[in-house]
C-alpha cells in the first residue's frame, strides 16, 4: 500500500540555540560550534556514502557565523532552509520584532544565495501572526506543527481560542505543513543539559526503537505517508548517533517501497 516518504532533516543552529537558555557561556557555546565543525562534516560524509537527499534549516546567524560550512552543504547539493536569524522563539517576539527577524534571516540566505521556499521555526514555536508572514514572504511549506503526524496539511490562520468558549476555526493559510513531533527530535532525547531539563544521554536503541516503530506503523497504515526526523549536527553528530542514523536509513531502506526526499521536493509532489 505505502509508498513512504523520509525526509531527513539537520536544524544547524550551532551558537545560536543557546541563546534560548539561561546559560550563554562559552562552555555552552562551544557545544553549538562542534555542530559546525564536527556534526555537520560527518552528516554531509553520511548523506554522499548513501546518496541521500536532506534539508538543512539554518538560522542567519550561523549563516554569517559559519558561511565556509554552509558553503559545503550547498555545495553538497542539499536544500537550504529558512530558521529564523538567531533563533528566538516567536513567540517570545512582538509582531514587529518577527518580522525583522525573518526579514534579517532572508538576508542572510541571500548572502549565499539562497531564496527558500521552506520555513521551520525556532524552537518548533509559533506566535499568532507567524503563519500569515510565512504567506506574506512566499513560503510554500513550514515544518514546526503537529496537528498531523505522517500527513502534509495546511494549518489554520486566525483561530480564536479561550478558556471559556469552543474553538472558532479561522481560514486554511496556503503554506503546507509537513508535520514534525519532537519524538522524532533528536534534541530531545539526547542533549544533556543542565537547566532546564536533566533529560538526555539516551540509549541510540530507545530511540532507533521509537523512529522504527513510527516508520513502521507508517508504512503499514498510512497511504504515501511523510516521515520527518528532526536532527540538529552538535546532537546527532556524535559517533553512536551517526550510527543510530545509519542504522535507521538501513530499517527504512530493508522496508522497501520507501524514497527519501528534501521537503522542496515534498512540496512539488502534494495536492
Ligand atoms: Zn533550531
Amino acid at each position: 500500500m505505502p509508498n513512504s516518504t523520509v525526509c531527513l532533516t539537520f536544524d544547524f543552529d550551532a551558537l545560536s540555540v543557546w541563546f534560548g537558555y539561561p546559560n550563554t557561556s562559552p562552555a555552552m557555546l562551544a557545544r553549538g560550534e562542534y555542530g559546525a565543525t564536527v556534526g555537520v562534516p560527518r552528516i554531509l560524509q553520511l548523506l554522499k556514502d548513501r546518496q541521500l537527499p536532506a534539508t538543512f534549516f539554518i538560522p542567519g546567524h550561523t549563516i554569517d557565523s559559519f558561511p565556509d560550512v554552509v558553503q559545503t552543504i550547498i555545495d553538497a547539493g542539499h536544500e537550504i532552509a529558512h530558521h529564523s536569524y538567531a533563533h528566538v522563539d516567536p513567540s517570545l517576539q512582538t509582531p514587529p520584532e518577527e518580522r525583522a527577524d525573518m526579514e534579517r534571516g532572508l538576508e542572510a540566505l541571500k548572502r549565499v544565495g539562497i531564496r527558500p521556499t521552506g520555513f521551520r521555526s525556532p524552537s518548533g514555536d509559533y506566535s499568532t501572526v507567524t503563519l500569515a508572514l510565512l504567506e506574506e514572504f512566499g513560503f510554500v511549506y513550514d515544518s514546526s506543527l503537529m496537528t498531523d503526524d505522517f500527513r502534509p496539511y495546511h494549518p489554520r490562520v486566525g483561530d480564536v481560542v479561550s478558556v471559556n468558549e469552543p474553538l472558532q476555526k479561522g481560514r486554511e493559510s496556503a503554506i503546507w505543513e509537513i508535520p514534525m513531533s519532537y519524538e522524532f527530535d533528536d534534541w530531545v532525547h539526547f542533549q544533556y543539559n543542565f537547566t532546564p531539563y536533566r533529560n538526555g544521554t539516551a540509549s541510540p536503541k530507545k530511540v532507533l526503537e521509537i523512529w522504527t516503530a513510527d516508520f513502521d506503523f507508517m508504512h503499514q497504515q498510512i497511504q504515501d505517508g511523510i516521515l520527518t526526523i528532526a536532527m540538529h549536527p552538535q546532537v546527532i553528530g556524535r559517533g553512536h548517533r551517526i550510527q543510530m542514523l545509519h542504522d535507521f536509513i538501513d530499517h527504512c531502506h530493508a522496508s522497501g517501497d520507501v524514497q527519501f526526499l528534501a521537503m522542496n521536493e515534498v512540496v512539488k509532489t502534494l495536492k
